[in-house]
């Protein structure tokens, strides 16, 4: 993979000039410390635009019955909800929910919204390794990634006056617009790729996570080699989670630098969970 890297990995400091001169606010990523330009939007207002996204999606993929799967999703969630904080968290009403589908993907909407598909739990085989992709997404979430993308698509002309349509009216004129900022494609469900940036946050932000919440942070690499087939006779789901979330050596390299950091996080957790529940 890695051909569908979005125009933000190549947009630079002339974007965030561009952006500054519409109204912008400045973030510093968690964990990494990155600077971030963003367009000014309240947390309330962040979490409208993801609570409609929520709702849009539930509509197209219904929830899983699968009550063993629902248990893991939500107790992972928890644990991982209890040590993730950032600028827009006071806001947010986390929920983590599975949704029936095949496709082996996740995301987190802006609001605390979680979804996990249960074509997933065919790669992750304990709560430690649910939650390096519960707290990959939760990062996503954290870190503000959806409103630093629509930042962007604003910039390049996508969004423009129609956010603020969306924004004043609660009516939708363009739902696609802000869909796509936060990951979800025109097609509910489908999810857009994040920028190579972002998806190296996310991972290092989850990493932390995991580790804080008690799990062994080891886990997300046992994870991310099986999901990229690197398991003996193993196939890799191309299709679904790698073709948004594109992997290649150097992410499970970058984890695997982190690792003695996340180590330390792990030692300081409260309460250690190891790998979790075992569910198959
Ligand atoms: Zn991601």
């Amino acid at each position: 993979m890695g051909t569908r890297w979005p125009r933000c990995y190549t947009a630079g400091l002339g974007l965030a000039l561009v952006l500054c001169a519409g109204g912008c606010q400045t973030g510093t990523e968690p964990f990494t410390g990155r600077k971030q330009y963003m367009m000014s939007m309240s947390a309330q207002d962040e979490c409208k635009l993801g609570l409609d996204a929520w709702q849009e999606t539930l509509k197209a993929t219904p929830v899983s019955n699968n009550a063993e799967m629902s248990a893991a999703v939500q107790r992972v969630g928890k644990a991982i909800q209890a040590v993730a904080s950032g600028p827009s968290t006071a806001a947010y009403q986390w929920e983590f929910v599975v949704l029936a589908s095949k496709d082996a993907n996740a995301f987190c909407l802006p609001g605390g919204k979680v979804a996990v598909y249960e074509g997933l739990f065919a790669y992750a085989k304990n709560d430690a390794e649910l939650a390096a992709v519960v707290g990959h997404e939760v990062g996503h979430a954290v870190a503000r990634h959806g409103v630093e993308r629509m930042s962007e698509q604003q910039t390049a002309g996508y969004v423009g006056a129609a956010l603020d349509a969306v924004l004043a009216s609660k009516k939708l004129p363009n739902r696609e617009l802000y869909m796509k900022a936060f990951a979800l494609g025109a097609q509910y469900g489908a999810i857009l790729p994040f920028s190579r940036v972002q998806e190296y946050a996310a991972d290092q932000i989850g990493l932390m996570y995991m580790a804080q919440a008690g799990y062994t942070p080891e886990a997300a690499v046992t994870f991310w080699q099986r999901f990229a087939g690197k398991d003996a006779g193993q196939k890799s789901p191309f299709s679904d989670w790698l073709s948004t979330h594109p992997l290649d050596e150097k992410r499970i390299a970058n984890m695997k630098q982190l690792m003695a950091k996340a180590s330390l996080e792990y030692a300081k957790a409260p309460a250690k969970k190891n790998h979790g529940t075992a569910w198959k």
